[in-house]
């Protein structure tokens, strides 16, 4: 149930005012986000997330992965390019091109050491990062440790996104933050203990920014339970960040893109629909 006076996430006005192309846009004026894959059979992930940052406006989209995945990932995509990236150090080199502007990292990347390394990479590069899953699980109960490694990106935007479980583990020993029954409290004070734009996931999820900001999103539909739904949440998020949106107005508005493709698809809707189901909601929006 919702809490009294809670604000509602209502992101309609600004995504109007951020998405329009101008007349003479150009695509790399729209942004180039960046997207790393996991392994080989690991991959399908990244490319739900790269596909919704495509259909969510970002001009240009490229999948990095390790060399084994590279064939993989090249089979099922066709506008977003593709790297091989095989190292921290790989990514540094490849972050050396300015125009990626903003990096989605977790969705399958697996669980340990290397995937935190690529987290501090991205962030020590200072480029507006979306972090989600396995890069998330990858600092269980260390979370000062991860606030330390994101801590570059923070005046260009970080957003990560757990779902309740991945909270649970990220936050674990934070009694004053696992132990609050509240999700909006929860959310608040992970958002403020991290420095970046907490997007805790679920039926009811919170959209939190380290300034205290906060909102409930009350759109979606349970059919969002199914396998890649949240890749494809992140992927939006990365699409609006490589556009420009702060970290606040890009989670804010991918969650509501991703309630409302939700929403139209209805029963049935397996995660690879969400992206597709975006320029129809783009439309009666814009
Ligand atoms: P993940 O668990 O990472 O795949 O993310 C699942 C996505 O689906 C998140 O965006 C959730 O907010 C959304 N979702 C999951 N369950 C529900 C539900 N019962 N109602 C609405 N949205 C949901
Ligand atoms: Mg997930």
């Amino acid at each position: 149930e919702l809490s009294q006076g809670l604000a509602i996430n209502r992101p309609e006005t600004l995504l109007r005012s951020a998405l329009v192309p101008a007349v003479t846009a150009h695509k790399y004026g729209r942004g180039h986000a960046l997207v790393l894959s996991g392994g080989l059979a690991r991959s399908g992930a990244a490319r739900l997330a790269a596909r919704a940052a495509l259909r969510a406006g970002a001009g240009l989209v490229t999948v990095a992965s390790p060399a084994a995945a590279l064939a993989e990932n090249a089979a099922h995509l066709t506008a977003i390019m593709l790297r091989e990236v095989d190292s921290p150090h790989a990514l540094d080199e490849l972050l050396t091109d300015s125009r990626f502007n903003a990096v989605a990292i977790g969705p399958a990347a697996g669980v340990g050491e290397r995937t935190a390394r690529f987290v501090r990479s991205a962030a020590a590069a200072g480029r507006a990062l979306v972090i989600d899953a396995d890069a998330l699980t990858s600092f269980a109960g260390e979370v000062h440790v991860l606030a330390e490694a994101i801590s570059p990106a923070r005046q260009v935007g970080v957003v990560l996104t757990p779902h309740e479980g991945e909270f649970a583990r990220l936050f674990a020993g934070e009694v004053s933050i696992v132990g609050q029954s509240s999700k909006l409290v929860r959310a608040q004070r992970a958002a403020a203990l991290t420095g970046a734009t907490v997007i805790l996931k679920g039926p009811d999820t919170v959209i939190a920014a380290p300034d205290g900001r906060a909102v409930i999103n009350d759109n979606g539909t349970p059919w969002l339970a199914t396998a890649g739904s949240g890749d494809v949440l992140t992927g939006l998020v990365a699409g609006l960040l490589a556009q420009g949106l702060t970290a606040y107005d890009a989670a804010r508005g991918a969650v509501w893109l991703h309630g409302a493709a939700g929403e139209r698809l209805g029963p049935g809707l397996i995660a690879e629909d969400l992206p597709d189901a975006l320029p129809q909601v783009l439309k009666t929006l814009l």
